[in-house]
């Protein structure tokens, strides 16, 4: 039996719950959305949350409510998911890409401050892995430049860094609610802040610029302040996610107990990320290092073990190369630990036997 890389976790009550919404009055645009809201920006301690149609959505309502323009530069780290740095173009502006820290893959927050121009908008860092990036510094360095500081926090929803949530740090919190992430609505996401103002921009971004509330039943008239998209969200994608929302506690500690016995059983030639001693950590990914990870990639698929690469750095893809001149050379860390990394199966459902079974698997093709 195939064992992928990650997969969600949807049982009866949480198909009850979809199908209760369904028989209600609302089936979009709903109670169940401010719900939702309230429900996933109290779990990380913000004020006010915005939930769209995807991950990808929310950082896209990120940067167009701090306000992103053509001519502005947005600082995102060299090895994460495409989306990151894309919405910085949807926006008309440059991402520039960070090197990573070759332990973590996190952003290097020593490197940062040197990327700092006149141009600035912003600083996005990313938990890679699910691992909390370097928000004490992140912060600091944000503060004194009065950036704002946005965390791509799609792989980390659980997460906690000096037993806080990022909240304390982080201006905005942008999540994914895709199947291979935390929890799921199938697709969805949310930002999440404390900036009333920011929260605003972004709850009119996603349905048009509209700025009148979609459940007011008073006059027909509305007017269109600014170009914005439709990035709603169902109430019953929603209801999913309320539903799914209740377990993820267990499920960081499920994941949690996974990556315990691969950093105890796994042998010396691979090698797992650090881990720093003051955070909780989601673990989305239990990400490897191995000098054959190639050889090592296609034969735990040939036995039917889902391993997969996250991820090539993003400024090495044509689209960057074309449309930004991007090249080898940019980000030596990432570009040297990219060849070596390997995600293997890590996700709540994934029972003791497909634990031992990819730890055993990989110690023997490892050799
Ligand atoms: C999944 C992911 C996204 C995008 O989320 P979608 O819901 O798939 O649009 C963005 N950034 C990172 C780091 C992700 O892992």
């Amino acid at each position: 039996m195939y064992i992928p890389y990650s997969c969600h976790n949807v049982s009866n009550d949480d198909v009850q719950a979809v199908i209760k919404t369904l028989q209600s009055d609302w089936i979009t645009t709903g109670p169940l959305v401010d719900e939702f809201e309230q429900a996933v920006s109290s779990f990380c301690e913000y004020d006010y949350g915005v939930a769209v149609s995807s991950g990808t959505a929310a950082l896209h309502a990120a940067m167009f409510s701090i306000g992103v323009k053509p001519g502005d530069e947005v600082i995102v780290p060299a090895i994460t998911f495409v989306a990151t740095a894309n919405a910085v173009v949807f926006q008309g502006a440059t991402p520039i890409f960070c090197d990573v820290l070759k332990d973590s893959l996190l952003i290097d927050s020593n490197k940062v401050e040197n990327l700092i121009t006149d141009s600035t908008k912003a600083i996005v860092a990313v938990d890679y892995a699910g691992h909390p990036c370097d928000y004490s510094k992140l912060r600091e360095i944000a503060d004194k430049y009065s950036l704002p500081f946005i965390v791509d926090a799609c792989h980390s929803l659980g997460s906690t860094y000096c037993c806080n949530k990022v909240s304390q740090y982080a201006d905005l919190a942008v999540f994914s609610f895709h199947p291979v992430k935390s929890i799921t609505t199938g697709e969805g996401g949310m930002l999440v802040t404390n900036d009333p103002k920011i929260c605003e921009k972004s709850k009119s971004f996603r349905n048009h610029g509209i700025t009148k509330d979609y459940k007011s039943r008073s006059g027909w008239d509305y007017e269109m302040t600014e170009l914005g998209y439709n990035y709603r969200i169902t109430d019953f994608q929603c209801a999913l996610g309320m539903s799914q929302l209740s377990k993820l506690p267990e499920w960081v500690i499920r994941r949690n107990h996974i990556a315990d016995y691969y950093n105890e059983n796994l042998c010396a030639q691979i090698r797992p990320l650090s881990v720093d001693s003051n955070v909780v950590h989601a673990y989305h990914l239990y990400v490897i290092r191995s000098n054959n990870r190639d050889k090592l990639f296609t034969s735990l698929r040939k036995v039917d073990i889902g391993v997969n690469v996250h991820y090539m750095p993003v400024y090495l893809h044509p689209f960057y190369r074309d449309n930004f001149g991007t090249s080898e050379g940019l980000c030596p860390v990432a570009e040297d630990v990219y060849p070596t990394i390997l995600s293997i199966p890590i996700f709540p459902a994934m029972s003791d036997f497909e634990v031992e079974k990819v730890t055993d698997e990989v110690n023997k093709l490892a050799q």
